[in-house]
């Protein structure tokens, strides 16, 4: 596999994606999956073009940032976060994408006081209602959004998803169009106008198209980038 012309190529559909459904390619992050990806590969993929990389795991966040491993790209965490390791993510990162519960929305709000800054987040919703996955239902966010404004340590930009592998295309629109939703919903909700939810991160190797369709503005894409990945039995990601 060619990590540069497997850059380029996703580059490319994406950007014939965005203009079938009449949207601007430019406002679509292409975010680099780079779960068990060496400091190398990531140097790699980042002279190639990758503005933006997504870890999973503490521990190899924690590494790669000892690396230097993404000078020159943006940092976010994508992946399953305990309220006891957020001192290793909170103001290291640009974006949390996986806010699934208000005692991690909590415990990030308290880090980033203490340290003085304001963590942007993204609340994970579980759509589908899978027991395998962390999130809130969708009636849960509102009150989520809700305490999210009231925190101090965070802004709210916006909602995740990771639905259910789709067997072929088309098969998850359904809930990228309901997250979509949901944003509108909650924002309306929210009367005093406290939140102003602009990221939807939604879209992965296998369903990208269907999200970009729907309004994705950042797609979290791993396996298309760098080829497939072993198969992590423990892992919940
Ligand atoms: C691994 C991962 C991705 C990318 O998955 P691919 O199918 O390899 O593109 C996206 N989002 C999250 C949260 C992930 O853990």
């Amino acid at each position: 596999m060619d990590l540069r012309e497997n850059i380029a190529k996703v580059r490319s559909d994406l950007e014939a994606a965005a203009r079938a459904a009449g949207r601007d390619p430019s406002g679509i992050t292409l975010l680099a999956a780079t779960k068990t990806q060496s400091s190398d590969t990531i140097r790699a993929a980042i002279a190639a073009g990758i503005t933006a990389c997504g870890e999973n795991r503490v521990q190899e966040l924690t590494a790669h940032l000892a690396d230097n491993a993404y000078e020159g790209a943006a940092v976010h965490f994508i992946g399953h976060l305990q309220t006891n390791k957020v001192k290793y993510v909170v103001g290291r990162v640009e974006l949390i994408h996986s806010i699934s519960s208000e005692k991690l929305l909590r415990a990030v709000a308290a880090q980033a006081d203490k340290l003085g800054i304001v963590q942007d987040v993204l609340l994970e919703v579980n759509l589908a209602g899978e027991d395998s996955k962390s999130g809130f239902s969708p009636q849960e966010a509102l009150s989520a959004a809700r305490l999210a404004a009231e925190l101090t340590g965070v802004r709210l930009r916006g909602l995740m998803c990771i639905p259910p592998a789709a067997a072929q295309p088309g098969d998850n629109l359904p809930y990228f169009k309901k997250l979509c939703r949901l944003t509108v919903d909650i924002t309306r909700e929210m009367l005093d106008n406290t939140i102003d939810m602009d990221v939807l991160s939604m879209g992965m190797s296998g369903d990208w198209p269907d999200a970009v369709a729907a309004g994705s503005t950042c797609i979290r894409v791993g396996s298309a980038l760098f080829g497939p990945r072993p198969p992590v039995s423990t892992r919940k990601d």
